[in-house]
């Protein structure tokens, strides 16, 4: 039973997150002009409005994306992220629509760079496909995404970026997050992979920071932005993206930025982000 819908968490803190990151991964890849190949196992929908009844429910957005809207003097890689998001807003002035991770790649992706957007929920999946449909180079299905890992890679191009965001609704889906990258990787050593992960019990995102290391896996960057202090109480306190083959420069961006990113999005000073080598060269 899928009963996550994106929907209500978009443009949360841990979308801004993540989208930058992907946003950065993919500038990197872009200066080569060789195309490369996206795969974005779980893609919800693409495109939300932060209007409708699942944004307003939680208005999480208003943690996220909304405090960065109005800033002046941002960091440029942080501005860029915030121009893709008002491209989407008919050019800025009010915050009605945010971009999923399929979106912000595809406004990003150029006409030799090719995607595969994988979601399996039944109403979700009919609304990627119709996002995207005038996509030449972007291609929907409804699949498991964890399985493209195996079906797709290595791709005829030999550079990709695969991008793995379950809901971890499922318990399993942790576990499923090591496999597929394991198969990947075995497929596909020089791709670079970037997967989010929530914490919401640290205990559990260290197992799977541990299980990552036991793969023998080198090159693994971990990037997390908390916006509360760890808590055994239930609820997101932070998230992260975990990166296999960074750009090289990905380290030092992420460590310019996130003192910025956090101050502006936790005022309160409480929380914390880090960048570190899980795994190092
Ligand atoms: N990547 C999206 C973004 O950044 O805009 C958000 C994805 S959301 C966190 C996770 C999505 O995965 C949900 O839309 C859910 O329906 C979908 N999903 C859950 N299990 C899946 C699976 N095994 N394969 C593909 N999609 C799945």
């Amino acid at each position: 039973m899928l009963s996550y819908r994106h929907s209500f968490h978009a443009g949360n803190h841990a979308d801004v997150l993540k989208h930058l990151v992907l946003m950065l991964i993919i500038e990197n890849l872009k200066q080569k002009d060789k195309g490369f190949y996206y795969l974005d196992t779980h893609a919800g929908v693409g495109r939300y409005r932060l209007f409708s009844n699942e944004s307003e429910k939680t208005g999480e957005y208003k943690e996220g994306i909304a405090k960065l809207w109005e800033q002046k003097n941002m960091p440029t890689v942080v501005a860029d992220y915030v121009k893709l998001i008002k491209k989407l807003n008919y050019g800025g002035k009010e915050l009605r629509y945010y971009a999923g991770s399929p979106l912000i790649a595809a406004m990003l992706l150029r006409p030799q760079d090719r995607a595969l957007l994988t979601e399996l929920h039944p109403t979700d999946y009919p609304l990627l496909r119709n996002n995207f449909k005038q996509f030449d180079n972007i291609l929907t299905k409804r699949d498991d995404g964890f399985q493209q890992l195996k079906a797709t890679l290595p791709p005829k191009e030999r550079r990709g970026l695969i991008l793995i965001d379950p809901p971890y609704e499922l318990k399993e889906d942790y576990e499923l997050v090591i496999k597929a990258i394991e198969e990947g990787y075995k497929r596909f050593a020089t791709g670079v992979y970037a997967i989010w992960y929530p914490v919401v019990l640290r205990q559990q995102t260290k197992r799977m920071i541990n299980a990552l290391k036991n793969t023998g896996i080198r090159k693994i960057l971990q990037i997390e932005l908390a916006v509360r202090p760890d808590s055994e109480q239930r609820g997101m306190t932070a998230s992260g993206m975990i990166v296999i083959n960074p750009p090289w420069v990905l380290e030092k961006q992420m460590n310019e930025i996130l003192p910025y990113l956090h101050r502006t999005l936790v005022p309160e000073a409480i929380g914390g982000w880090s960048v570190k080598w899980i795994v190092s060269e």
